[in-house]
Parts: C-alpha cells; sequence; structure tokens
C-alpha cells in the first residue's frame, strides 16, 4: 500500500471510529482521552490506562459489524480494563451476538 492510500485509510478510519465511539459512549458514558489510528501489524485496537484508544487503520475495511466489535471492545476497556466477566457483560450491552463475532474474527487475518 502507498502513503497515499494509507493516508486514506487512516483518515477514513479515523471518521469511521470517532462517529462510531460518539454513538456507542450515549449508553457507556466513559471518559476518553485520545483517539488515534495507526498501522498496527498484529492488533485491532489497543487501550491505554490513560484513557488513550489506538486503532488499526485495517478497521475502515471491516464489514461494520466487525468494526463496531473492534470499537466498542476498547471502549468497554475504559470502563474494565480486563477481559473479566464484567468486561464481556458491558460489551452485550451493546453487542449482544459478541461470541459469534468473536469467531469469525478467528477467520479473519491482519495483513
Ligand atoms: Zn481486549
Amino acid at each position: 500500500m502507498g502513503k497515499r492510500e494509507f493516508f486514506y485509510y487512516k483518515n477514513t478510519a479515523l471518521e469511521l471510529v470517532k462517529s462510531r465511539i460518539s454513538y456507542f459512549n450515549v449508553f457507556y458514558n466513559l471518559k476518553i482521552n485520545k483517539i488515534s489510528v495507526k498501522n498496527q501489524k498484529t492488533r485491532w485496537g489497543s487501550c491505554s490506562k490513560k484513557g488513550n484508544l489506538n486503532f488499526n487503520y485495517r478497521v475502515a475495511l471491516l464489514p461494520p459489524h466487525l468494526a463496531d466489535y473492534v470499537i466498542v471492545h476498547e471502549l468497554c476497556h475504559l470502563g474494565e480494563f480486563n477481559h473479566s466477566v464484567n468486561f464481556w457483560k458491558l460489551l452485550s450491552k451493546t453487542i449482544p451476538d459478541y461470541k459469534k463475532i468473536k469467531s469469525q474474527f478467528k477467520k479473519i487475518r491482519i495483513r
């Protein structure tokens, strides 16, 4: 992928992530510090304890329900900084079929 193409997807992803986060955060009302989009090789997203959310620009290339899963997953880490039962409960409030979606992710590779 060339520089211009990457720049395009990066901005598309950032717009998508920001708009989906404002949508879901009406429900969660969590405190977000900064949202960034990066070229990550192995992860779809990550979250820091400072409230910074990072996303792979490739979320822009995912089907909408899978992109939403990645976005809500990182957002919920601002409420539960782990993968505890409570974390999955929080996530299931807006993505009730998350188990099905998780299994779909196993078939997708980041490349
Ligand atoms: Zn996680």
